[in-house]
């Protein structure tokens, strides 16, 4: 049983590295940058901070779209357009853009080296970082964004101190409901605050924030009882555990009846909160975008090698009895 198991997790491993990698077509550069940006900004395929800050940047760049605002007359801004790195002087001066001036510049090179739009490059580091966290999904990737933009107006992206009110009209006007919303909220799983205390940057959201998994909704639920850093800071709530900071829209909205029921329901299902936020991302990485003029390059992430040595490799249909003597995938 246990050489078959190595056997087809080997059968497996060599078809993977066999599609085609150096594909020509609209999507061949996409395989370079994917080798470059794990080398060389995922530290080696590591879900990391640069994991999260990217996850977060997706959101920020997209979430600059207002229907509302359009139909006011006035420029809504264009959604997953690259816009936050096109104009970083001035979106990334927006209250709710606090330090995500960092990822902007630490990715900005490799958007220029490989010549592709700022909106692609960043909607593509956030597929491929999530998908190196354990657990983590493997997103929808469209290429072909304009690298031409305008910047975002001011006040459209969440702050955690907002009310669920004013977070649920926001999002209904970037054309999330309060579920699409949850469901956004998995990429906390594997998240961390910097700057709503800035006394301890990098306190994940939950327990194993290298993992794409359901802790992030169950310790969310937990009684709050502390404050991990130096006390409440606007957009914080009490955290149940040591280490572990718990944002006030977070709270919130796990407790709302608008949404809650959607919350509780990742708990115990994984498989629904990873289809539900890959669902929604592809609504997300396409804000403000025209689908039909994108180009599908979804396969190149397909050549991500799930390298993590923390977790269990994720259990494969292979003889039954077998996976639990299945040894981590050692290294390529
Ligand atoms: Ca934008
Ligand atoms: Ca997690």
């Amino acid at each position: 049983m246990f050489s078959k198991a190595i056997i087809a997790l080997a059968t497996l491993a060599v078809a993977a590295r066999a599609a085609p990698s150096a594909a020509s077509g609209p999507c061949a550069v996409w395989f370079n940058v994917l080798d470059d940006i794990q080398a060389n900004l995922f530290d080696g395929g590591e879900c990391g901070e640069e994991v999260h800050e990217s996850l977060r940047l997706t959101f920020h760049d997209a979430i600059g779209f207002s229907p509302k605002l359009f139909a006011e007359g006035k420029f809504g801004g264009g959604g997953a357009d690259g816009s936050i790195m096109a104009f970083s002087d001035i979106e990334t001066n927006f209250h709710a853009n606090g330090g995500i001036d960092d990822i902007v510049e630490t990715q900005r090179p490799f958007a220029l080296k490989h010549n592709v739009s700022f909106g692609d490059f960043i909607q593509f580091a956030g597929a491929v970082g999530v998908s190196n966290c354990a657990g983590g999904p493997r997103l929808q990737f469209l290429a072909g964004r304009s690298n031409v933009s305008e910047p975002s107006p001011d006040l459209l992206v969440p702050e955690p101190s907002d009310s669920n009110d004013k977070i649920f009209a926001r999002m209904a006007d970037a054309g999330f409901s309060p579920a699409e919303l949850v469901a956004l909220l998995a990429s906390h799983s594997v998240a961390a605050q910097d700057h709503v205390d800035a006394s301890i940057p990098g306190t994940p959201f939950d327990s194993t924030p290298s993992a794409f998994d359901t802790q992030f909704f169950v310790e969310t639920l937990l009684k709050g009882t502390l404050f991990p850093g130096n006390g409440s800071n606007v957009g914080e709530s009490k955290s149940a555990l040591e280490g572990e900071f718990r944002l006030f829209s977070d709270n919130n909205i796990a407790r709302d009846s608008r949404s809650a029921c959607h919350w509780q329901a990742f708990i115990t299902d994984h498989d629904l909160m990873v289809s539900s936020f890959t669902n929604v991302m592809a609504k997300l990485a396409t804000l403000g975008q025209d689908r039909s003029t994108l180009t599908d390059c979804s396969n190149t992430l397909n050549d991500i090698h799930h390298a993590c040595e923390a977790m269990p490799f994720p259990a494969l249909d292979t003889a039954p009895g077998a996976a639990t003597s299945v040894s981590p995938v050692p290294p390529s």
